[in-house]
């Protein structure tokens, strides 16, 4: 059921999940995939990933999920390849690794490639903490959040749309909020938008989060995203660290989402362009019309393609 403007975004698109099903090596400890009863498909080549997509048609594909999709970056690169020879579909991929310029120029060949068909390729590049990264991310694989930063950078220059992913968000005490306002001060001419929300914990990742509080609490809900309805996990209240953020952010006129689909809805209203500082003006209305306040909706309407101007429209008749 459609209740509010974000599932009504977040129905808007078909989305598929593409990842490689192997045991992530970067085992991050606070990662929901080591969890008790989480299943990994076995999807172990790219014919495997693309086989376990069932649908003809998807808005989106996310190249994420189950494990660290590019620890290969050519790898990783050519699943996103032959997606689109497949789908045609915009394609979203996160990351904690660092691509060489070789690397670079191939994903950079596919982005105008998809360009030319009006797709968009959405880097996400996940940095949850700087000084204090270790306590998340123990593997000597994982790049620094400083390199992970200049990779930002070099993506952002060449004209890929960036997303600064502060995921998963800790509470304050755990990993302290003034090293993400950092991250956003460091990246805030290179990220096109960022993208937070909060850490989800159950008994298995607590345990390798060392001083992590087991008293908290927190609310209950099972996994619902990823064919994992069995792993039950728990939220941690951020909503202060949230504001912080999205205070930081409202500072360098950088819009921040706490969902992705939402982000991208929001960069899809635009001409083909990664620097989102021009458009900020319209991402309050746009944030009060996803919220459920219509008042600036003909606005964002009349700014809109024909494509995004339909979905405006059914908004205001499902809502208005
Ligand atoms: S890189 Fe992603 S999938 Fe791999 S362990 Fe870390 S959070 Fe989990």
């Amino acid at each position: 059921m459609v209740r509010t403007g974000i599932d009504f975004v977040e129905k808007s698109f078909n989305r598929g999940f593409a990842s490689f099903g192997t045991i992530c090596p970067l085992a991050c400890n606070h990662c929901y995939t080591f969890m008790k009863g989480y299943n990994t498909p076995k999807n172990d080549n790219i014919n495997d990933i693309i086989s376990s997509l069932k649908d003809d048609f998807y808005d989106i594909i996310y190249v994420s999920g189950h494990c660290e999709n590019f620890i290969n970056p050519m790898i990783g690169i050519e699943l996103c390849e032959k997606l689109f020879d497949k789908f045609s579909s915009h394609i979203m991929i996160t990351t904690r690794m660092i691509f060489n310029d070789t690397e670079i120029a191939r994903l950079k060949r596919l982005q105008t490639k998809m360009n030319i068909a009006d797709k968009r390729l959405f880097v996400c590049s996940s940095i949850p903490a700087f000084d204090s990264y270790r306590k998340l991310e123990p593997s000597a694989l994982t790049p620094s959040p400083a390199d992970r930063l200049n990779f930002l950078q070099r993506l952002y220059s060449e004209g890929f749309y960036t997303f600064l992913t502060l995921r998963p968000l800790f509470p304050n005490y755990y990993i302290p909020i003034k090293e993400l306002l950092n991250i956003i001060e460091l990246a805030k001419d290179y990220t096109s938008v960022v993208l937070s929300s909060g850490v989800v914990v159950s008994a298995d990742n607590v345990e390798k989060l060392e001083g992590f509080s087991r008293q908290e609490k927190y609310g209950e809900t099972l996994m619902n995203c990823l064919h994992n309805p069995d792993v039950k996990v728990q939220h941690v209240d951020v909503s202060k660290e949230l504001s912080e953020i999205n205070k930081k952010c409202n500072e360098f006129n950088i819009p921040m989402f706490n969902e992705s689909l939402v982000a991208v809805r929001y960069l899809l209203m635009f001409e083909n362009n990664n620097s989102t500082k021009k458009h900020f003006k319209i991402f309050s209305d746009y944030v009060q019309a996803i919220n459920g306040d219509f008042k600036n909706l003909d606005k964002i309407i009349n700014l809109n393609n024909s494509v995004n101007k339909n979905f405006w429209v059914n908004l205001k008749k499902e809502f208005v």
